[in-house]
């Protein structure tokens, strides 16, 4: 019973701590240290300035090791050279000339020194100051030729650079590159990036050839990657674009194939050790089933249920992601796969996120088993005691065959008798970390999936959340309507009511959805109650209206629900909640109010809500969006009605880092590689992770030790790994 109760907890989200490492872990774990000079503490370095100390701490930089793999968030490209004339306040430029003056001033009064030089090219001059950098005297004097980067600015008439980067001309190199890149790292407040790049320069040099290879120079041929002793350097100092895009490409496939080495690993191992029952379906049991079904199936869905039988008729646990655009009909599937793992003699249960889904999915299913011998149970928050006695007596004895939840069933001492299938509804945080969970108890395990209408890049789908499998229902069901998406003006409200009561008194229903905001201070967004209250009494007088918000109990949240579903209410003025999966085909008009204050994804859910029948849907959004970001992506919801171009275009416009990181799954973050932008890579490293990890022999020789230690200190611990050989 606990397999299953941590099991579906960690898929609802909630990670759980790592457990302690076993004796032989531990040992391997230590074994897996790198080498000694480069655990050196920076503390103990003498190239690193005390006062810096703090900060390379806050940024969690405690070892060499960390900070010569503490790689730029960026890198600048120096200003190109400049015609004198052309120079213009506040436009970084990059002038030549020969120092004509310089002066060296400790201020002491105001506890800092300023060096400045002169520049000339025999017309005009410029002069550079810089504070606090007293070394720059030694580097530079009277007579030198040099290039000058920086902003300039006029100073009393004249022009002047503040802390401009100087490139010496007459070093007998010729003229600098000014295709070098100049790196810029993510810092903590006090820091300034010269101290971290000279910190990190000294470092470097010191100890570069001490640092360790994990890549085989054999490996390294044959993928065609650089060396690291040739690829550090470039990261904190690149001398063109090309060079940093090979050095880059080393790394990323490094970090991409530990990664990938790890998911491997557990993969196989679990392959070999977690069973789970075997679930076959058969004619007979199809032509049962779609006898039930109230509608024929879609090709897609038809599709996508082989897929799912195909993984439940395997001796391993199934761990499949289902995604479909809201509305696409993935209810449908769970409920035909379940009905296969009852047919064979499994329990099968679904989990839903809310209350009002679950008490829907369970009408949905006691319509499909009307008359049939089977029982289905509803597990949610609030029951009495003794009916929740008596329904946990019934799932473990095996009597109830389908159990439909909350996550009230993590909560629950549920134990199964012969739990089959799992089945979680509209959940995107699972992470890695549940098979892992899975393999802690022995014997059977049951199938996973996982339904979502967020569509998940494939590169995120089999690393960050563990190496999944996936299927997908790209189109809606026939017959279903448009929804229509408007964003209008505050000075179209009006109009937009008036249609708004139109419909409602040709039959139709609607919802109104607000922002829950409980704080009065926040007077300028809308507030469900706020809302209600005004349009009660204004614009939607004489019809019936209803609220909805997840403050309300359960029972008037129910009751609320039911008289909107039996169209006794006309309006649901309603926060997010009506959000996911809420059906009721008679709704097909919206007006959303603040629409800045709710995501993309949410936007598009919300509308999904009005087109569940076959009148086409219209929603209005009224927004204040903040600034230019907001005002795209409510352009984009209004442009693009298909949910997985509009996901699409979130990660463009946002970047897939606040969507899907590594560490919002449970695994340490990515250093340098991006799961979106270094897609090829990530197919790559997978590929060849899973041919080194199979073929075992190579693997296992001596030569990849540096690798499989890598491998096990980075992931060892939240993967439950173990002994990686
Ligand atoms: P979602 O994927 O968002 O969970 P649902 O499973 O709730 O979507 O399905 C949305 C609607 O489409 C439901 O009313 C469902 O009955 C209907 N539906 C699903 N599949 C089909 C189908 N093959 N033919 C007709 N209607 C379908
Ligand atoms: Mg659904």
């Amino acid at each position: 019973m606990n397999r299953f109760k941590d099991s579906i907890r960690f898929l609802a989200g909630n990670h759980r701590k790592g457990k302690g490492l076993g004796k032989r872990q531990e040992q391997a774990a230590k074994e897996a240290k790198p080498g000694k000079g480069i655990q050196t503490l920076l503390t103990e370095e003498e190239g690193v300035p005390r006062r810096l100390f703090p900060y390379l701490q806050k940024l969690g930089l405690r070892c060499v090791y960390d900070l010569l793999y503490y790689f730029p968030k960026r890198y600048e490209k120096p200003a190109p050279l400049t015609d004198w004339s052309d120079l213009e306040e506040g436009v970084p430029a990059t002038v030549q000339g020969e120092i004509t003056q310089t002066e060296s001033k400790n201020m002491w009064y105001a506890r800092r020194t300023l060096f400045s030089a002169v520049i000339e090219n025999g017309e005009e001059s410029i002069k550079a100051v810089w504070f606090n950098q007293p070394y720059r005297a030694k580097q530079l004097a009277q007579g030198m030729e040099v290039l000058l980067t920086g902003v300039p600015k006029k100073s009393g008439g004249l022009w002047e650079m503040v802390h401009p980067q100087p490139n010496k001309l007459d070093n007998g190199e010729g003229m600098p590159d000014l295709d070098s890149l100049i790196p810029v790292y993510s810092l903590t407040e006090g820091l300034k990036q010269y101290q971290l790049r000279q910190v990190i320069q000294t470092i470097l040099k010191k100890y570069l050839s001490e640092m360790e290879d994990v890549l085989p120079s054999d490996f390294q041929k044959e993928h065609n990657l650089w060396s690291l002793e040739k690829s550090l350097p470039v990261m904190h100092k690149p001398k063109d674009s090309e060079a940093l895009a090979k050095a880059r490409e080393r790394f990323v496939f490094q970090e991409l194939l530990t990664l990938q080495l790890a998911l491997a690993v557990r993969r196989f191992k679990q392959h070999g050790i977690a069973k789970a029952p075997i679930i076959l379906s058969s004619e007979k049991i199809d032509n049962r089933i779609k006898k039930r079904l109230l509608f024929e199936l879609t090709e897609e869905q038809e599709k996508v249920i082989e897929e799912i039988l195909e993984d439940m008729g395997k001796k391993h646990p199934m761990n499949r992601l289902l995604q479909g655009d809201v509305g696409s009909g993935k209810t449908v599937v769970a409920a035909y796969v379940m009905l296969v793992a009852i047919a064979q003699g499994y329990q099968a249960v679904l989990m839903a996120p809310t209350e009002i889904l679950a008490r829907q999915h369970y009408e949905t299913f006691q319509k499909i088993l009307k008359n049939a011998k089977v029982q289905i149970d509803l597990l949610v928050g609030k029951q009495g005691v003794q009916e929740r006695k008596n329904l946990l007596q019934d799932i473990v004895e095996g009597k109830s065959q389908i159990v439909i939840g909350t996550q009230a069933l993590l909560q629950e001492k549920v134990a199964f008798e012969k739990l089959g299938l799992v089945v979680i509804d509209e959940q995107h945080k699972f992470g890695v970390q549940q098979r892992a969970l899975l393999r802690e108890s022995s014997g059977i395990f049951p199938h996973y999936l996982v339904m979502t209408a967020t569509p998940i890049p494939r590169t995120v789908a089999m690393t960050a959340f563990g190496d999944l499998d996936i299927s997908t229902i790209t189109k809606l069901p026939p017959g279903r309507a448009k929804v229509h998406t408007y964003l209008f003006e505050e000075g179209q409200r009006e109009a937009w009511w008036q249609s708004f009561r139109k419909g409602i008194e040709q039959g139709r229903q609607g919802y109104v959805i607000a922002p829950f905001v409980e704080s009065e201070d926040f007077s300028e967004v809308d507030n469900v109650t706020e809302v209600y209250n005004r349009l009660k009494d204004g614009e939607l007088l004489d019809l019936s209206v209803g609220i909805l918000h997840g403050r309300m109990s359960t029972e008037l949240k129910e009751k609320t629900m039911r008289q909107f579903a039996e169209n006794e209410i006309d309006v649901l003025v309603a926060t997010s909640v009506v959000e996911v999966g809420i059906d009721v085909p008679n709704a097909t008009l919206m007006t959303i109010e603040s629409g800045q204050r709710f995501g993309m994804a949410q936007l598009h859910q919300l509308r999904g809500r009005v087109s569940r029948g076959t009148t086409e849907g219209h929603v209005a959004i009224f927004a204040k969006p903040p600034n230019e970001l907001a005002a795209a992506r409510l352009a984009a919801v209004v442009d693009t009605n298909n949910g997985f171009e509009l996901a699409e275009k979130d990660l463009q416009l946002r970047g897939p880092g606040d969507l899907f990181s590594t560490q919002q799954h449970g695994l340490p973050p990515l250093r340098i590689a991006d799961l979106i932008r270094d897609e090829k890579i990530v197919l790559q490293a997978r590929k060849v992770a899973q041919s080194l990890v199979e073929e075992g022999p190579i693997w296992k020789e001596e030569e990849y030790r540096p690798l499989r230690n890598a491998v096990l200190r980075r992931y060892g611990k939240v993967l439950d790994l173990g002994d990686v050989g």
